[in-house]
């Protein structure tokens, strides 16, 4: 219930980017672990990790999908770290309409990081145990939180579906699905 607290185990990745040496197994194994079925295929595009790479300024950058973002933002700045220059875009884990990463390829929808959720449970998350140089590393702490509700992630798809068709045409092709779905239940049950 809201306003209750609870213990929770957060789950986090430390990025060392200086171990990063922009082999991208993080990415295969993320997208073959989501694939379906799992492990069917790979494709860096569905990875919920990618590696920012400019090898020509030595830069190799894991970020982890976040948040969905319907709005990109104002301004844009650069950071210089060790004499190197980054965009504040390449940090960002958002899925948001300025780029095309963290968005599943075929269908627009956000990908998000889910830390490899899976029953039962990995000791650690895969882009974590694949990446033998030791650049991301998975720590969890105990936490005590505040219960509060939180859009899901089938409130989050569903928003960047009415973003992209719009919301009557999403509610159109819902009640479709739903009247579809009655006439194949009926019709089990009637042939059962
Ligand atoms: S597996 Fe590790 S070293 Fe390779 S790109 Fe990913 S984070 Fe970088
Ligand atoms: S923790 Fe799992 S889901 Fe998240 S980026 Fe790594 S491999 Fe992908």
């Amino acid at each position: 219930m809201k306003g209750e607290k609870k213990k929770k185990i957060v789950k986090s990745i430390r990025v060392d980017a200086d171990k990063c040496n922009g082999c991208r197994a993080c990415e295969v194994v993320c997208s073959a672990f989501h694939a379906e079925p799992r492990y069917s295929s790979n494709n860096p595009a569905r990875s919920r990790i990618r590696v920012i790479c400019d090898p020509l300024k030595d830069i190799y950058i894991p970020v982890h999908a976040g948040g969905y973002s319907a709005a990109e933002c104002m301004g844009r700045d650069k950071y210089v770290i060790d004499g190197k220059e980054y965009e504040e875009c390449s940090f960002c884990r958002a899925s948001c309409p300025s780029r095309d990463a963290f968005k599943e390829p075929d269908s627009g929808l956000p990908l998000k990081c889910d830390m490899c959720e899976s029953d039962p449970d990995l000791s650690e998350p895969l882009c974590v145990q694949w990446c033998l140089n030791d650049a991301l590393i998975y720590e969890e702490r105990e936490e005590e939180v505040e219960e509060e509700e939180t859009p899901e992630d089938l409130e989050r798809g569903l928003e960047a579906l009415a973003n992209k068709y719009g919301l009557q045409e999403l509610m159109v092709t819902l009640a479709r699905m739903s009247m579809s779905k009655k006439g194949e239940n009926f019709k089990a049950k009637h042939e059962a």
